[in-house]
């Protein structure tokens, strides 16, 4: 699509569903508040590309925000789902498919002995932290500023994505009590982390850290901070828990833990490991795991978790990410960086892109982007600007600063060019 997008049967379609759901939407980001424009209503995805009920088509590097890391309706996932859903939906029984994703899950990701499935990326922190306090028998939790975890309580407080996205500080409706165990430092800043367990490091359970951080942009680890956050939890006996919900088979075969050559003691999966479907995991060293019930004593459980649709479009998923795909998608995800960059310094406007393999995220300011202050520093009139810009070019991106755009396998070098083009004709517009 180019020229200006179609919106009236989404606008109509926006309006109805504000009458039955909170703002219209089963997920805050969706309602396109903060960039002031109407949600696109999806009909139909095909590989790289979504149609609304406008009429419209737009490449989109939303991907479902990252699980469909193999494009739209992929063929395999979608007749392995097919062939699954002829059989029964779910048992709340054991079946065969649930081991396969296990055993699957546990070759591929280093520090991963033994998982559980649950059935979203919160619902995967949220168990994490508690088997954390139960095997450590304490309360604190070390988090940091901008990163987001799922909307658990404890995880709300200094978050990012859509809480930072509205600008919501810490969600009403979280007790005092909980907040107080939640003890929050800038991203990337070492010093601080050390700071925080020279007071609390015989209180602090665990900490939670997005080892790429993905949800106030995309913003990497600085060299050496995943390391002295290994070393300070082991010194000081707290768990260190990598949240690898959205880098999990994202950026790397074994995620980002093997990309950086760090082994967390418990990680957090969902997106990709879903295929599209709705997901949560969580796994690590075999003798904290086993602490979980039934082999444990800290309870967890879930009605449809390890439920066979699930599996199989998860399962699919991961057995086509092959080496040759994330290869692919470091190739294409850096010609999309480099002309991004080439537009903007044609232009003369101040961007700078941050990217790790297929997460990429252009920052309206010049300065680094290395934690949530720098994130909040860039220009959000112009992100406004662009956004929607890039819609009406026919490129569908993140509504928001503080969410990266992700490439998929089914993204063709004609795609990526295309996707530069918009972003210079947005760019020139600004
Ligand atoms: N952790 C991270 C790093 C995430 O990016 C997200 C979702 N964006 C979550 C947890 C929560 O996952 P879900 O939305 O599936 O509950």
């Amino acid at each position: 699509m180019s020229g200006n997008r179609k919106e009236e049967a989404s606008s109509a379609a926006f309006e109805i569903a504000k009458k039955y759901i909170p703002g219209g939407v089963n997920s805050p980001v969706r309602a396109f508040k903060s960039v002031g424009l109407t949600p696109i209503y999806v009909e139909r995805g095909e590989g790289s590309r979504i149609y609304d009920i406008d009429g419209n088509s737009f490449l989109d590097y939303v991907c479902s925000w990252g699980p469909l890391i193999m494009g739209h309706a992929h063929p395999e996932v979608i007749s392995a789902i097919r062939e699954v859903a002829l059989k029964g939906t779910s048992f709340g029984a054991p079946t065969l498919i649930e081991t396969e994703m296990a055993k699957t899950v546990c070759e591929r990701v280093p520090s991963i002995d033994i998982v559980r499935m649950v059935n979203s990326g919160t619902e995967a922190t949220m168990s994490a932290i508690r088997l954390a306090r139960g095997v450590t028998g304490r309360s604190k939790i070390l988090k940091f500023e901008g990163s987001y975890h799922g909307h658990a309580d404890s995880l709300l407080i200094k978050a990012g994505s859509g809480v930072a996205t509205l600008g919501l500080p810490d969600s009403p409706g979280v007790p005092e009590g909980v907040a107080l165990n939640t003890i929050t430092v800038p991203y990337n800043d070492l010093e601080s982390a050390k700071v925080a367990f020279e007071h609390f490091g015989e209180e602090l359970a665990c900490v939670i850290v997005e080892p790429i951080a993905g949800n106030m942009g995309v913003v990497p680890p600085l060299p050496g901070f995943l390391q002295g956050l290994r070393d300070l939890t082991t010194k000081y006996g707290s768990l260190l828990i990598f949240d690898e919900v959205m880098t999990g088979f994202r950026v790397d075969l074994e995620c980002a833990q093997g990309l950086f050559g760090i082994t967390p003691d418990l990680t957090c999966l969902g997106k990709v490991i879903g295929g599209g479907l709705p997901v949560g995991a969580y796994g690590g060293k075999r003798e904290i795991m086993e602490q979980v019930s039934p082999s444990g004593p800290i309870y967890q459980a879930g009605t449809l978790s390890g439920n066979p649709l699930a599996m199989a479009a998860g399962y699919t998923t991961l057995k086509l990410l092959t080496p040759e795909v994330y290869k692919q998608l470091e190739e294409r995800a850096a010609r999309l960086q480099a002309g991004f960059e080439r537009n903007a310094k044609e232009l003369g406007i101040p961007v700078t892109i941050n990217r790790v393999g297929s997460m990429i995220c252009p920052f309206f300011t010049d300065a680094p982007v290395t934690n949530f202050d720098t994130a909040k520093s860039s220009n959000s009139d112009m992100f406004r600007r662009y956004f929607a810009a890039m819609i009406n070019n026919g490129v569908s991106v993140a509504p928001s600063q503080f969410e990266g755009m992700f490439v998929s396998a089914a993204h063709s070098v004609e795609d990526i060019d295309l996707t530069i083009e918009a972003n210079y004709n947005a760019l020139k517009a600004l």
